[in-house]
């Protein structure tokens, strides 16, 4: 059963703003090689349509944060279920998140990357939710879209692993 799902982001909204960031993170790494290291699972589809609006020499990597259940948050490390295998050493290094709620995991992810010898580690989402902010001191390089708080699915969010594979960002009706 497929339920009712109001249209937020459109597939052409989003394609016109990835090409945006594109442009600027092309201009921004010019003459440099550049790891994406894409957050799974919710960013398959922006990490591999932002890949494509990069004119360089570009790596593609993932990573998968282990799930916390409901919003309990350690302040330890963040623990990850895959790890790339390559050696990031003096890479230039872009993690590529599908959202930021709270912003805890962002933090975590920055941090666990901050000590492992990178030549530059920046910071893109394609959504945020400022309203939802509890981790006030992370910044987001780039940025696709700002939204209001709330529970969005499609174009690689989920709910309960579904809509994945719709192809704009939407509000499900009726879930709670
Ligand atoms: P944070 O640590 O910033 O609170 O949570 C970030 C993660 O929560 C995202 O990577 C995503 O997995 C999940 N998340 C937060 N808001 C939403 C939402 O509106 N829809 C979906 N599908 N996942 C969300």
């Amino acid at each position: 059963m497929v339920e009712t799902v109001e249209v937020l982001l459109s597939s052409e909204d989003i394609a016109k703003r990835i090409k945006e960031l594109g442009a600027q993170i092309t201009k921004d790494y010019e003459g440099k090689s550049v790891v994406l290291l894409g957050v799974l699972k919710g960013a398959i589809h922006f990490t591999s349509d932002l890949s494509r609006e990069l004119p360089l020499d570009v790596e593609i990597n993932f990573i998968k944060p282990s799930s916390y259940g409901d919003g309990t948050v350690s302040s330890g490390t963040v623990s990850l279920d895959y790890i790339p295998t390559e050696n990031l050493k003096d890479r230039h290094v872009i993690i590529v998140e599908d959202i930021v709620d709270t912003g805890h995991t962002a933090v975590k992810l920055k941090d666990y990357f901050a000590d492992q010898g990178l030549a530059s580690l920046k910071f893109c989402a394609l959504l945020d939710k400022p309203d939802r902010r509890e981790a006030k001191d992370l910044t987001i390089d780039y940025l696709g879209f700002a939204i209001p708080d709330k529970f969005v699915i499609g174009y690689g969010l989920d709910y309960a692993q579904r809509y994945r594979n719709l192809p704009y960002v939407g509000v499900l009706k009726g879930a709670s």
